[in-house]
């Protein structure tokens, strides 16, 4: 069985991720930012949608639901913790939980952080990761429910991941923190070299979602309070991770 994973811009900086099963055409979709374009993707296609997973509860995330669903009979899973703010939902899911799709086997991890009861998908077998608001590239989500400590975590959770794990993430962030990412670790060739990339394919409007979970590792800031240079240039060389995180955190606030 081969599948195919198209991601598709909507809104003005969104992404949404259909991964399609390119023999019988069945598709899972993850987060319904707008209608129309993943409406037309799926029409263009010839796709019969079978799932929505719903990352969060956030409007940019859910907004296009109803006028897909319109033209779709699908299955929509949430999170279990925010049934109460998700549309009606046919499946809900938790941490832990196992998702089965085109024989495909998913896991539903808990990324709080961002929001609380914020969740991502895990596809071993096609080595994506859906991670919406928490992890990005080169950035995670902004904390408006959970602590620090929370998206530390949910982040740390990920590390485990093989490094060639694609991570299909909800926002066109990345040029923006890039520029943020340097100005913490300058001295970092790697991050540098993405940085110039991200720049180039940025002006070529190419996406620069997904991105590989080992480039994160070596470059994204979020994923590397650890780091030695980044602690010498926060003056945090005996801080702990988390209280590292949270600095790095509060400076892209007001970046
Ligand atoms: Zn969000
Ligand atoms: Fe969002």
């Amino acid at each position: 069985m081969s599948f195919e994973l198209i991601t598709i811009p909507c809104l003005s900086d969104n992404y949404a991720f259909i991964l399609y099963n390119v023999e019988n055409r069945s598709a899972i979709l993850v987060d319904a930012p707008e209608a129309d374009p993943i409406n037309q993707v799926l029409s263009e296609n010839n796709l019969n949608l079978e799932k929505i997973f719903l990352t969060h509860h956030h409007a940019d995330h859910i907004d296009g639901l109803d006028k897909i669903l319109e033209k779709h009979s699908a299955v929509t899973i949430g999170a279990k913790a925010d049934i109460h703010r998700l549309p009606k939902l046919e499946e809900y899911v938790q941490a832990g939980d196992y998702f089965f799709f085109q024989g495909q086997l998913g896991k539903v991890f808990d990324v709080s952080g961002h929001t609380i009861g914020h969740i991502a998908l895990y596809i071993p077998t096609q080595n994506i990761l859906f991670s919406g608001d928490s992890l990005m590239a080169l950035g995670c989500g902004r904390l408006f429910e959970g602590s620090a400590e929370q998206m530390w975590q949910s982040l740390s959770s990920l590390l485990s991941l093989p490094n060639t794990t694609q991570i299909c993430s909800g926002h066109e962030y990345t040029e923006n923190n890039a520029s943020f990412a340097l100005s913490i670790d300058p001295k970092n060739h790697d991050l540098i070299k993405r940085c110039e990339q991200v720049k180039l394919e940025r002006s070529k409007g190419f996406f620069t979602v997904p991105s590989e979970l080992g480039l994160e590792k070596k470059t994204n800031p979020f994923l590397r309070p650890f780091d030695k240079n980044i602690r010498e240039n926060l003056n945090m060389l005996s801080s702990t991770d988390v209280e590292v995180f949270s600095r790095i955190r509060s400076l892209k606030d007001k970046f």
